[in-house]
């Protein structure tokens, strides 16, 4: 296998169980080498954990509470059973949270779920990945006041000014399918010109949450790969090299 494409996040755990071993062998023929894997809920920690125990150095766990799938009467519960996971499981990074203007969830106990993943994120010495929809500015306005280790805003859609805050708060932004979509100008239009070193590629396989694109698969991040040397016109070995770079120095890992 060549060592080409790591996903940043992929929902492995989506995908029924009795798929997992062809999924991952069509990946490797496909030349992807390593996928983190973030959880939404408490419910699939476990099965993260034992999918990443099972393929160690290939699936990667990351453990949060995503934004949509908040239950407020076990808030509590849920923030110290993940506090407590952190503190005796192996993980490469904590997510994915965020926020969600989007959902009917509560927006302030979202805030104050988001709240907790940063302390955690301190805590721990792991970055986060923050999923946002309808809420850039209020994310940003958070991380502004308290900062992370370090953090992605996966699947970035937004303004030029946000772009730049993003970047000046020294956070990444992770680069999606919704890049390749012919109605993404904007975001074409920042893609031509992001900082070397500021971005990670995924594919948020199965499903991407924010635009309900149901035929994503794993093997889309060639495509997202591609598209992004196009837009940038270097060759795609170079996204490869700066994809590994920015994946090892992001989540403190040498994958290769
Ligand atoms: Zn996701």
């Amino acid at each position: 296998m060549q060592k080409y494409f790591i996903d940043s996040h992929l929902h492995f755990d989506f995908y029924p169980q009795n798929d997992h071993k062809s999924i991952k062998q069509n990946m490797q023929e496909h030349n992807i080498f390593a996928a983190i894997i973030p959880a939404i809920h408490i419910n699939n920690f476990l099965t993260i954990q034992k999918i990443s125990q099972k393929n160690p150095a290939y699936f990667y766990p990351a453990y949060g509470l995503h934004p949509c799938f908040l239950e407020a009467r076990n808030i509590q519960e849920n923030l110290s059973y993940l506090d407590d996971f952190l503190a005796h499981n192996q993980a490469i990074a904590i997510g994915e949270c965020g926020l969600d203007f989007y959902s009917d969830i509560d927006a302030d106990l979202q805030i104050k779920v988001f709240l907790s993943h940063i302390e955690l994120s301190n805590k721990y010495k792991l970055p986060l990945i923050i999923h946002t929809r309808k809420s850039l500015e209020k994310i940003l306005q958070i991380l502004e006041k308290k900062s992370p280790h370090n953090f992605v805003i996966h699947n970035f859609s937004g303004s030029d000014i946000q772009l730049k805050k993003i970047f000046d708060l020294d956070g990444f932004i992770g680069i999606g399918r919704s890049s390749v979509y012919a109605k993404a100008l904007r975001l074409q239009k920042q893609l031509a010109n992001i900082p070397t070193n500021r971005y990670l590629l995924e594919t948020d396989a199965p499903k991407d949450i924010k635009t309900q694109y149901s035929e994503n698969n794993p093997l889309f991040i060639q495509q997202v790969a591609n598209n992004l040397s196009k837009i940038r016109a270097v060759k795609i070995e170079q996204i490869v090299e700066e994809n590994i770079r920015n994946s090892e120095i992001f989540f403190q890992h040498s994958f290769t």
